[in-house]
């Protein structure tokens, strides 16, 4: 970035583009779960929860573009080596060896609850300090609170249908 755009910071750079770094190798293991997760698994709804994640699986991918933009910005260096995303992450990969939906669908859940307490640390951070990236990520929160809902509304209708079969059967 721009020499002035660094010094009206008043944060500690160094660590927000540490921070941010976290997050982008989050975003990049998100992505990945995400991806993979929606072509292997099986289950009722898969048809509709399908293409869902996969819709999810682009936006983390977004998320990574926007962040390593920033971290550039801030004059530092995205994470050139994949092999640092497992140590960085604060978010961890689920290999999901279960492909059942339900199981799958609560691996992502849980990924996105991991991300809405690492966009809040980023906007608590920031906040007043660093407008830029504090705008990021108030959006990134957004859509991370957004896929956190749709999960469990997946998960909400899964159970009615489980439900109902259950009825159905007495
Ligand atoms: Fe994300
Ligand atoms: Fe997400
Ligand atoms: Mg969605």
């Amino acid at each position: 970035m721009g020499k002035h755009g660094v010094e009206i910071l008043e944060l500690d750079v160094q660590k927000l583009i540490r921070l941010l770094n976290e997050a982008l190798c989050e975003e990049w293991l998100a992505y990945y779960q995400y991806w993979i997760g929606s072509r292997i698994m099986e289950g009722p709804m898969r048809s509709e929860i399908e293409p869902e994640l996969l819709l999810h699986a682009t936006q983390e991918l977004n998320h990574a573009t926007l962040v390593a933009t920033r971290i550039i910005q801030l004059g530092g260096i995205p994470v050139t080596n994949p092999a640092d995303w497992f140590k960085l992450a604060k978010c961890k990969y689920a290999d999901p060896t279960d492909p059942y939906v339900e199981v799958v669908l609560n691996q992502n859940l849980e990924g996105e609850r991991c991300a809405i307490q690492r966009y809040k640390e980023l906007a608590d951070f920031t906040n007043g300090k660093d407008h830029a990236t504090h705008q990021m990520a108030t959006t990134i929160l957004n859509e991370e609170l957004e896929h956190e809902q749709d999960i469990e509304e997946f998960l909400t209708d899964i159970n009615r249908l489980k439900e109902d079969i259950r009825k159905f059967r007495l």
